[in-house]
């Protein structure tokens, strides 16, 4: 005897991504849904700057201590002890304010929370508004990795209020700038047109031009992420620069922020694609000149050594039968197909050389 559970779903994931003008246009927005109670999640620095404005009035403020080493599990839990101490129910909503770590544990939370509640996503990062507030990745790191523990979950809104990004640090600030040329160079040739000619206004922190970049940059990844929401194939675009920039990352002990690492992860790669003929030299460095002019890195610093990366490269989750693979450009805007794989392996010699290349003692 045996009964077939049937449970074939036809979800829609659809929300919209709005930039605003004032954190009023936000309260707002959020007031026309009906949610019984607002859980907003922040962490210290945001709340440093931004706990007197109007959006932390809200509702109860769950602010944690900032930094990458809390995004884990136990910071989660303690968050969500809290809320069932006030009482939030299935009716509540989420509001994740902050950058990255933020946003990956508030939406992990909210996949959690009471078997999922809704959130919205308020990203406050030039990072985060470029590229972790799109896609519904969420998450917490483990003592074995980044980002091990997780779900998909889409947030019901992302409102994007470009003011927020003024306070950051400059290398904050700069991070961010690494994933919007990445996204200019897996779809869009004029949008890097646009980075290249508006590179001030951009640097000066310019809402209105901030605006306009950050829908640029969520149209790009969503475009990708609606082809291929769970990573089958298309979505490995957005790793382009990403298989020696996380080994990187890793090396420098994180002491290379993402945004620098994916950064030389892109100098590398693009070498790689032209190197197995798939990218032109004057591709590359058109590339390499928009990054180094945002004031990104492009070349290896010297303590880092060649056979590390290599090994390191092996572990990446595009890896196949333990060979390192990589999305590779065929152009300023495309990317190679691959046979549908969007992504490829290359011969050591040519990663190595291409690494080596790039070291700086080499005097590139
Ligand atoms: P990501 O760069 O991945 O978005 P984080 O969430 O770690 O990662 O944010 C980077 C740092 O910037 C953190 O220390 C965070 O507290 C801080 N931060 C976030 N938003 C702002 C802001 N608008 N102004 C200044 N600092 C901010
Ligand atoms: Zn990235």
């Amino acid at each position: 005897m045996h009964y077939d559970v049937n449970l074939k779903r036809n979800v829609d994931e659809s929300y919209p991504i709005l930039v605003v003008k004032s954190q009023q246009e936000i309260i707002d927005e959020i007031s026309q849904l009906s949610y019984n109670k607002y859980a907003l999640i922040t962490d210290s620095n945001v709340q440093k700057l931004y706990g007197r404005t109007t959006l932390f009035s809200m509702g109860s403020v769950f602010s944690f201590e900032a930094g990458e080493q809390n995004k884990k599990i136990e910071t989660v839990l303690s968050i969500c002890e809290k809320m069932q101490g006030e009482g939030f129910g299935r009716d509540s909503l989420i509001i994740a304010l902050g950058g990255g770590v933020v946003g990956d544990m508030a939406g992990f939370a909210a996949s959690i929370y009471m078997r999922g509640i809704d959130y919205i996503q308020i990203p406050t990062t030039t990072l985060a508004i470029a590229d972790s507030s799109v896609g519904g990745k969420t998450g917490v790191d483990t003592k074995y990795g980044k980002n091990l523990l997780g779900a998909f979950k889409q947030p019901i809104a992302v409102y994007v209020y470009p003011e927020f990004c003024k306070t950051l640090p400059e290398t904050e600030y700069l991070n961010g700038m690494a994933e919007t040329i990445k996204h200019g160079m897996i779809a869009d040739a004029s949008f890097c047109d646009y980075l290249e000619v508006n590179r001030e206004m951009i640097l000066k922190r310019d809402v209105d031009v901030l605006g306009k970049v950050a829908l640029s940059n969520c149209k790009i990844k969503a475009g990708v992420v609606e082809k291929d929401p769970h990573e089958k194939g298309l979505r490995r675009i957005l790793n382009y620069g990403h298989t020696i920039g996380h080994a990187i990352e890793h090396i420098s002990k994180f002491k290379l922020s993402h945004g620098q690492a994916v950064s030389i992860g892109m100098a590398v790669e693009g070498k790689i694609a032209c190197m197995l003929g798939n990218l032109e030299i004057k591709s590359l460095q058109r590339q390499n000149k928009l990054l180094s002019d945002y004031g990104l890195p492009i070349v290896i610093p010297d303590e880092f050594n060649i056979d590390d990366i290599l090994e390191i490269i092996k572990l990446d989750k595009k890896s196949k039968n333990g060979l390192a693979r990589f999305s590779l450009p065929c152009d300023i805007g495309r990317m190679s197909k691959f046979d549908g794989e969007w992504a490829s392996s290359a011969e050591e010699p040519i990663i190595r050389g291409a690494i080596s290349e790039s070291l700086s003692r080499d005097g590139h």
